[in-house]
């Protein structure tokens, strides 16, 4: 179990002054797998070095199962040696003079008291069979790919057997192909050992696919939590929508915020493109500024949609073949509006096409 309450900490230098994390909160249950998403700068390593005791926060809470590792008042605090947590760094930070087998050798012989040197034999010799590198034992670190460094840093992190594992971006050095076998691999393994975990990373895909919970992070504070369906299906701050996927925006004012009994919780909002039912992330009153989001693959294109609200006119801009998807552009009023299609895909750049953005596809929210 993990919980941070109302962390706060500012980078103070002769020259800069940075507010890096700015009241967040979180709470992650044992066993969770929780991701902290969000953009390079926003405050991601500052918090996981607070949890680890690398970076002394200015305020708040940490607690790190049942132990509180941090509190500002009354004034806690415990040394990283101590906390039960295991730590996998962005840059890996294996010792290169080291073999495989003294970089995760070096946390057990730190302990005190220091466990005789079979036991530490044995302990080593399952971690690097749990993560596959017990036939190289043996070679220098230098000498290793980087999928296997990766698993290196994760049998150091984990030999002393933490019941908390911290994650900076551990596959952001990995070529494409391993980084896609290293997310399903990685998230086996903890789940395996029911790890609690906490992963940083700035790849939507990745919190995506990896997480049973995602905070999405920005400027310092978590802006939306939830599961990643909810995350990606329901984001409830434009920042969320925009950064997880390429997604549609309309900004509009509310005319109608009454259901009006067909539409079932439907409101209505003027945009440029004319005007909108959609969902609602919250409650709205007529003349409220919003933005209606839409994803590209809930627009359809569709040449027999009668003309109506949410049905719309416009001319293909631009279409990109990418395999699987057609991804293409239409312009409407000076807008463009993005559209994922699936293959085969029959229309020109040039050709004037209808849409349909489904009233149940559409979400409003504060803009
Ligand atoms: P992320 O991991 O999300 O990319 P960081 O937590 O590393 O973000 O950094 C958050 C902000 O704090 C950034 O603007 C960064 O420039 C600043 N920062 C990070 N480390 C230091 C430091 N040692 N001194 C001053 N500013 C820092
Ligand atoms: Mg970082």
């Amino acid at each position: 179990m993990i919980r941070i309450q109302n962390l706060d900490m500012t980078y103070r230098s002769a020259e800069v002054e940075h507010h890096a994390v700015r009241g967040l909160s979180l709470e992650i249950e044992r066993g969770q797998f929780y991701t902290l998403l969000g953009p390079s700068g926003c405050g991601k390593t500052t918090t996981l070095r607070c949890v680890a005791g690398l970076e002394k926060p200015d305020q708040g809470e940490i607690d790190v199962g049942e132990d509180r590792v941090y509190s500002s008042s009354p004034p806690i605090w415990t040394d990283p040696f101590n906390r039960d947590i295991g730590m996998v760094f962005q840059s890996y930070a294996i010792w290169p003079h080291m073999t495989v087998f003294d970089n995760v050798a070096f946390p057990l012989r730190q302990m005190k008291p220091r466990p005789p040197r079979t036991e530490i034999r044995d302990r080593i010799m399952r971690i690097l069979a749990l993560v596959k590198l017990d036939e190289l034992a043996d070679r220098p670190s230098p000498f290793l790919s980087g999928g296997q460094q990766q698993r290196l840093a994760l049998a150091r992190a984990l030999v002393r057997e933490p019941s908390v594992l911290l994650l900076d971006e551990p596959l952001s050095n990995l070529d494409a192909k391993l980084r896609d076998e290293m997310r399903a691999e990685l998230r086996d393994l903890v789940k395996r050992l029911n790890l609690t975990t906490l992963f940083v990373t700035h790849e939507q895909i990745e919190a995506l696919t990896m997480s049973d919970r995602i905070g999405v992070m920005n400027d310092g504070v978590i802006v939306q939590e939830g599961t990643p369906v909810e995350i990606y299906g329901k984001p409830a701050h434009p920042f969320v929508a925009d950064f997880i996927g390429k997604t549609n925006f309309f900004k509009g004012q509310v005319s109608n915020a009454q259901s009006d009994g067909d539409g079932a919780g439907l409101i209505q909002v003027q945009t440029p493109i004319g005007p909108l039912q959609t969902k609602s992330a919250e409650n709205f009153n007529a003349g409220d500024e919003v933005v209606v989001v839409i994803r590209p693959e809930s627009v359809l294109l569709d040449a027999t949609s009668q003309p109506g609200p949410n049905v719309i006119t416009g001319t293909v801009d631009n279409i990109a073949f990418l395999g699987n998807l057609t991804d293409c552009e239409v312009r409407l009023d000076g807008q463009l509006v993005r559209v994922q299609l699936v293959p085969p895909v029959s229309i020109r750049t040039g050709e004037q096409v209808t849409l349909s953005l489904p009233a149940e596809n559409c979400i409003a929210m504060r803009g």
